[in-house]
């Protein structure tokens, strides 16, 4: 594994110190779980979770991993923070769910499991790592042919600036403040090069949006912020 590339200490600690807050729907990571059903949403128009083989990156607490395994799914979830595979681990006997959590990074996984998985989730991850494209060439790794994977991430302009960073994190403080930096944050048509470079074909792409006083949200045509897409490995 190389450390250098593959991921970020500071980014894996900042999730990891406030791991026991991951279920708490009110702590920090709210906007998580006000997100999470559009998230699913979007993946479940596009297809049927019952027995597939599916496997999350960088599944934190496991917000999205339950609620695909709650629709049938056969589910690993895998993160580098420590802390928080832990807390997703502990909340297994409260859902009564069955996922297997893993500690452990992509790479290793990929050369151990490839072509192993029917869908593939990567949801609010690219953007705390230093090479995005190493986590997809990976992806593609773990997927098998004709496999789903579904990735979502934030928009780089000055909107996105303005409302992921200076809005959520400093005026309404509804993320913790360090919590994305900007240039890392990934436009949908760099994501797409990415993807087709490593076997992916584009199947579909939406805005998610979130409204902090209401904490509604849903999935829009307009990409300019929060985004999720799906794509295909050929
Ligand atoms: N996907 C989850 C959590 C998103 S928060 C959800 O949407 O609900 C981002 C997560 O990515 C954190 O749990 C963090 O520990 C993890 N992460 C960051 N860099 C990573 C890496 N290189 N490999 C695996 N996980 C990573």
């Amino acid at each position: 594994m190389n450390d250098a590339v593959q991921y970020e200490q500071n980014e894996i600690d900042k999730f990891d110190n406030l791991a026991h807050e991951w279920w708490d729907v009110n702590g920090q990571f709210k906007t998580l779980h006000h997100i999470n059903p559009t998230r699913l949403l979007f993946i479940t128009k596009e297809i049927d979770l019952r027995d597939k083989s599916v496997i999350d990156i960088g599944c934190g607490g496991g917000i999205l991993t339950e609620s695909i395994a709650k629709l049938g799914a056969s589910v690993t979830g895998i993160d580098l923070a420590p802390r928080s595979i832990q807390i997703a681990k502990l909340h297994l006997h409260e859902s009564r769910l069955n996922i297997n959590y893993e500690c452990t990074d992509i790479e290793t996984l990929a050369n151990s499991a490839s072509n192993h998985y029917n869908i593939l989730t990567c949801m609010e991850m690219l953007e705390h790592v230093p090479e995005p494209e190493l986590i997809i060439k990976n992806c593609a790794k773990l997927l098998s042919p004709g496999g789903v994977a579904f990735f979502s991430t934030i928009n780089r302009n000055l909107k996105s600036y303005l409302l992921d960073i200076i809005a959520a994190e400093y005026i309404l403080k509804i993320i913790p403040q360090g919590t994305h930096e900007y240039k890392k944050f990934i436009k949908p048509s760099e994501l797409c090069q990415m993807l087709i470079r490593n076997g992916f074909t584009i199947s579909k792409i939406a805005g998610i949006s979130y409204n902090p006083l209401t904490h509604i949200s849903d999935l829009k045509p307009n990409v300019d912020t929060n985004y999720i897409l799906s794509c295909r490995k050929i």
